[in-house]
């Protein structure tokens, strides 16, 4: 007989995707951290790969995001705190991220004068950012700000000579203290306001100069930032209107003499995903910022370091991309449907196999674009670096949202339910096509070069044009690309057109020259045609499928 309550068995349920090495699992990845120059990675990411997916990190992660920051506005006697309080998980995904150098790595050989960077260091941080944003999304924020802030702060050597040894180091130090006093600092950074996002120059706070102006001075700050996330960063890059114009300030929350600079948090953002990372509404009264650069030179400061978070973005989202890709496959190898496993069903095989060419194509672009970073002294690989920085960001952030849900569905009613990590990666996957430049910022950009820049979107196409071989479709694409560009009264309305263009003809030339055939001939055959389906799973009939899936999660 039964005991209560014991009224069936539990079969035919995937186990949790958890203790998986998502380094060594994912082919795609491998392959491209070698190709593009940091093959003397591999063995640390293979370590870091199974950190990452293992059950551990991952019920951090859990744990982060179902306890999402709280922001303490005041104390018992009713005095002003401001600070946000995170679970212990957040600060345990830091330590491992911080740990691992993702907040700075690419920087090393700042730590000496005259240091040379070690070749591949770009992509070998961007590999590592592809696998923590698996661990978890929300707390790769302050380390994407405070890799990028570098060559702002840099802008600023006395700054940078008090604040880069404290970022360089591997140390997550979450005290409230100056930075002398640090034993590492995390910054954030602070350009949106209530009018303007986007259009930074509408931005109203305002900076006076404390005594006479100029790169390095102090200022005094107020106005307000709509949307300031990781508000307990040590420091914020912030814009404000100085006499001379819109400016770059650094702006510390603790000041050199250890009291609180002038910060009021309004409210913490209640946001769609990217739980366990604080999003601050704030506002500044008098606080203490030094000018970093010119006065009026603010948006020329901070371009270096919108352009690395650009990179990030199409990490991050490459990777997110993976891990539901991955998570899809998993479940579809364990669960059985009318006596097959799902994996088996052909039209699921479709699906899977189709989202797989994405996530290839993801992959290869954000490595390669990190590979550019490395090389920018090299005259093609900084017209990559140009052109294709927003290209990759707009395509690799734009696909993210439409393959999250799609690998959600694989799972049926459990990927709809936030136990297991469907649901969490549907939410997150839209924010990396939205911060740093939305998608029509990115073909905006993109125009820009076709119009100032007609030798780097001629260099980029040149070396694409030798890539693709006698490839049909890429040729073909190749054409119609330039003959858009021929036709500028066109250009403008045709923006996501071309951007979305060179996207596939330069994940197309890469997967050519670099993917298995069964890869390459797919994505070929599949995403130059302008007929084709639009939902996942069609047009793979001559493809092969199992090959495809196969290659996308080992094991
Ligand atoms: C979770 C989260 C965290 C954030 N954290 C930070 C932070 O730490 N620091 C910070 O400074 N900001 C932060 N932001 C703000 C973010 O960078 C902005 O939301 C973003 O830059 C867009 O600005 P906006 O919201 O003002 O939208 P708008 O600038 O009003 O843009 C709205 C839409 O219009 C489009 N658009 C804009 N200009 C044009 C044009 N000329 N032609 C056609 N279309 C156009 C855009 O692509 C977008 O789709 C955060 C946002 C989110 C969601």
């Amino acid at each position: 007989m039964l005991e209560p309550f014991q009224t069936h068995e539990v079969f035919n349920q995937s186990p949790p995707f958890q203790d998986v090495n998502l380094f060594t699992t994912d082919a795609a990845l491998k392959e491209a951290v070698s190709r593009e120059g940091a093959a003397h990675a591999v063995p640390g990411l293979m370590k870091f790969g199974a950190i990452c997916g293992s059950t551990e990190a991952l019920e951090q992660a859990r744990l982060a995001n179902e306890n999402p920051p709280r922001l303490l506005g005041f104390d018992s006697t009713g005095a002003r705190l401001d600070v946000v309080e995170y679970h212990p998980a957040y600060h345990a995904l830091m330590q491992i991220s911080i740990g691992q150098g993702l907040h700075s790595s690419a920087w090393d050989h700042l730590a000496e004068p005259g240091g040379v960077r070690r070749p591949g260091a770009h992509v070998e941080r961007s590999a590592g950012c592809y696998l923590a944003n698996q661990m978890e999304a929300g707390h790769q924020c302050p380390i994407t700000m405070t890799n990028a802030a570098v060559p702002t702060l840099l802008l600023a050597p006395e700054l940078a000579a008090q604040w880069l040894p404290k970022i360089l180091a591997r140390s997550y130090d979450t005290s409230l203290r100056p930075v002398v006093a640090k034993r590492g600092v995390t910054l954030g950074m602070g350009m949106t306001e209530k009018q303007g996002g986007t259009d930074v120059r509408a931005n109203t706070t305002r900076a006076e100069p404390v005594g006479r102006p100029g790169p390095g001075a102090e200022y005094l700050i107020t106005g307000h930032k709509w949307f300031m996330s990781a508000p307990m960063s040590d420091a914020f890059l912030v814009l404000a209107q100085a006499p001379g114009g819109l400016s770059s300030f650094l702006l510390p929350r603790v000041l050199p003499d250890g009291s609180r600079n002038q910060l009021r948090f309004q409210r913490l953002k209640d946001k769609l995903g990217n739980r366990s990372n604080a999003s601050s509404e704030v506002e500044f009264q008098a606080a203490h910022g030094w000018l970093i650069g010119e006065e009026g030179r603010g948006v020329a400061s901070i371009m270096e370091m919108v352009t690395l978070t650009r990179l990030d973005c199409a990490v991050a989202s490459a990777g997110l991309m993976r891990l539901a890709l991955a998570n899809a496959i998993h479940h579809c190898r364990h669960r059985r449907v009318f006596q097959k496993h799902l994996i088996d069903q052909p039209l699921m095989q479709q699906v899977l196999a189709d989202m797989a060419l994405d996530v290839e194509a993801a992959t290869a672009l954000a490595l390669r674009l990190a590979r550019a970073f490395d090389r920018a002294e090299d005259k093609s690989e900084a017209a990559w670096r140009r052109l294709m920085t927003p290209v990759t960001k707009y395509w690799v952030c734009k696909m993210g949202p439409a393959l999250g849900y799609e690998a959600l569905e694989c799972l049926g009613g459990n990927g709809y339910v936030e136990a297991g990590l469907a649901a969490r990666l549907y939410r997150e996957l839209p924010l990396n096509a939205i911060w740093e430049g939305s998608g029509n910022v990115m073909a905006l950009d993109l125009l820009r070069v076709l119009e100032r820049e007609p030798e780097t979107f001629e260099r980029v196409l040149e070396g694409l044009a030798t890539d693709a071989g006698g490839e049909a479709p890429l040729r073909a694409e190749l054409a119609r690309l330039r003959s858009l560009r021929q036709d500028p009264a066109r250009l403008l309305a045709r923006g996501r057109d071309v951007i979305e263009g060179l996207a596939l003809l330069a994940a197309g030339a890469l997967l050519r020259a670099a993917a298995p055939s069964s890869v390459a001939d797919a994505f070929l055959a599949t995403r130059f045609s302008r007929t084709g389906g639009r939902s996942y799973g069609q047009g793979l009939a001559g493809a092969d499928t199992r090959a495809i899936v196969d290659r996308a999660l080992a094991g």
